[in-house]
């Protein structure tokens, strides 16, 4: 055993949660210990996930653009795919963001660990990788170990076709064809990479829509291109049975999109993810779960046992990379005697498809749940000068407004760049803005932000750009 090390603040995980708490811990004065099975903090986010699956939906996005350029008399002919230089490619973006993050690590002074945490009381780790073991002395912990990807009973083939969201990131080829299960986030976006480098691309999604639970009007765009785009979308749709041949993966369907069976070249299993809360050790602690696997926590991210934080997708939903950031942050400031609390209005949620879709805040379906009384504005996007422009006025603006104050308590956005224009709406939010305000803020034209402006003035009947006035 290597000799024991004390440390004021150890970060288990070097994700986006931790890597975040550990840095900010870090330029606060506290001592910090961060560690992580990588050589570099970066997590899932870095090493296999928002990053490395966004680096591919740019290439997806260039190749799309380049075939639809011959609607305004522009043609490129079809792509050419080297595939090994795509994949070095998106390998060299990730080195260099986590090689990165090491830098500014070793520059703050974090002590990063490179092994596999186990928690042998409520105030020590024990860290092991090849070399050694060590123990760490602490006197607070923030445990940010995140999740992993959910597995289907059905799918347990042992086969190098079945591939969850780590292993389609590696592009291991380009099938012929391909069977995304799960209409999500992962699904779609990756399902639209291997669209657009040639795979014949089928979702099946158990729900009667894709991206469940986000507003219908916000997802028709979507739903509307990937119909052209995609093989077949079997939504009410589960896989009976599946089996290994010779050609690829059997399936039978079950449910609306039941029929004969189908084989796949490859299928990628994309239902969820499943917290990592099964950390070594937890169990000599007071550390709680809920029901659904996560560690509990309460609203300043302190679980069950005092020495111990939670943060990230372990601590629950949504399991969003901004989401981690701020948490493990928070906790930070909760650990140096704040009183702060996580208590965010509006976690933006972005789906980086082609239309992408954003949205914060009360939403439209929330709004119903709750019975809340909410007007909505809308504003379309074939009536916006830039979306013209950029041949792509399908996309819709829209305002979800308290119907008596008329403060915004929710945006959402569908369109090519809606990720980015969805952070106005976040402040529009959290700053407590009336429509009003955001009506008469000086927006720059042509810019698709100017759809935010006027779906304000919709409300008030008044918008430049469409005709429709107050009843
Ligand atoms: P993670 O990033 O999961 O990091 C946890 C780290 O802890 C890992 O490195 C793990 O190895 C380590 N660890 C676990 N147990 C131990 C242990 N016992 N000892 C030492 N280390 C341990 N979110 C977005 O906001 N935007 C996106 O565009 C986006 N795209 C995504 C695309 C894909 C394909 C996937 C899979 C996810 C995506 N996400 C995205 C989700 C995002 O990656 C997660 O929400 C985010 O990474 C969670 O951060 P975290 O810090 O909680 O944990
Ligand atoms: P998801 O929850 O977004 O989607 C899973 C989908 O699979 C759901 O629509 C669900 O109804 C469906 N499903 C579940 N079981 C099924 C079955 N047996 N047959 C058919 N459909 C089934 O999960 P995901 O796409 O795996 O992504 C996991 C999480 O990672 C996301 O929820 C999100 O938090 C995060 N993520 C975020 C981004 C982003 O921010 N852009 C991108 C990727 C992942």
């Amino acid at each position: 055993m290597a000799e024991a090390n004390k440390t004021g603040l150890a970060v288990v995980g070097g994700g986006p949660g931790g890597y975040a708490a550990a840095f900010l811990a870090a330029d606060l004065g506290l001592d910090v210990t961060l560690i992580d099975e990588q050589p570099n903090p970066g997590g899932v986010c870095l090493y296999r996930g928002c990053i490395p699956s966004k680096a591919l939906l740019h290439a997806a996005k260039v190749i799309t653009e380049a075939r639809e350029a011959d609607h305004f008399g522009v043609q490129f002919g079809e792509p050419k795919i080297d595939l090994d230089r795509l994949r070095s490619w998106k390998d060299s973006v990730v080195a260099k963001m986590t090689s990165g993050l090491g830098q500014l690590s070793k520059a703050r002074k974090v002590r990063y660990v490179q092994g596999r945490a186990a928690l042998l009381d409520a105030h020590t780790l024990e860290v092991r990788n090849a070399q050694e073991a060590r123990k760490i002395a602490f006197e607070h912990a923030i445990l940010a170990t995140g999740s992993r990807p959910a597995t289907l009973p059905n799918f347990d083939l042992n086969s190098q076709r079945v591939w969850d969201s780590t292993a389609a990131l590696e592009l291991p080829w380009v099938p012929k064809s391909l069977l995304v299960v799960g209409g999500g986030y992962i699904g779609l976006e990756l399902g639209q990479v291997y669209a657009a480098l040639g795979t014949k691309v089928t979702v099946v999604e158990m729900m009667p829509t894709l991206l469940p639970g986000v507003d219908a009007d916000l997802v028709q765009p979507l739903h509307k291109r990937l119909e052209k785009q995609f093989a077949a979308i079997h939504l009410n749709t589960k896989v009976g049975s599946a089996k290994e041949t010779k050609s690829g993966i059997q399936v039978r369907f079950e449910g609306e999109g039941a029929g004969k069976e189908q084989t796949f070249e490859a299928v990628l299993v994309a239902v969820g993810r499943k917290p990592n809360s099964e950390v070594p050790g937890l169990e000599n602690t007071r550390v709680k779960k809920t029901s659904r696997g996560y560690i509990e926590v309460d609203p300043q991210r302190r679980t069950a046992e005092p020495s111990l934080f939670a943060i990230g997708d372990v601590a629950g939903e949504p399991m969003l990379a901004h989401k981690a950031s701020h948490e493990g942050r928070l906790a930070v400031e909760v650990i140096r005697g704040s009183k702060a609390q996580f208590e965010p209005l509006a976690i933006p949620a972005v789906v980086f498809t082609d239309p992408e879709i954003a949205w914060c805040g009360l939403t439209e379906t929330q709004a119903k749940e709750q019975n809340r009384d909410v007007k909505i504005a809308r504003f379309p996007w074939a009536a916006s000068g830039r979306a013209t422009t950029l041949n792509r006025s399908d996309g819709v603006t829209k305002l979800v407004l308290d119907a008596e104050t008329e403060q915004i308590l929710g945006v959402g956005l569908a369109g090519p760049s809606a990720g980015e224009l969805i952070a106005e709406g976040v402040l529009a939010v959290e700053m407590g803005a009336l429509a009003k305000d955001l009506a008469l803020c000086i927006h720059p034209h042509p810019t698709l932000s100017e759809t935010l402006m006027e779906a304000a003035e919709a409300l008030y009947g008044t918008s430049t750009h469409i005709y429709r006035p107050k009843k």
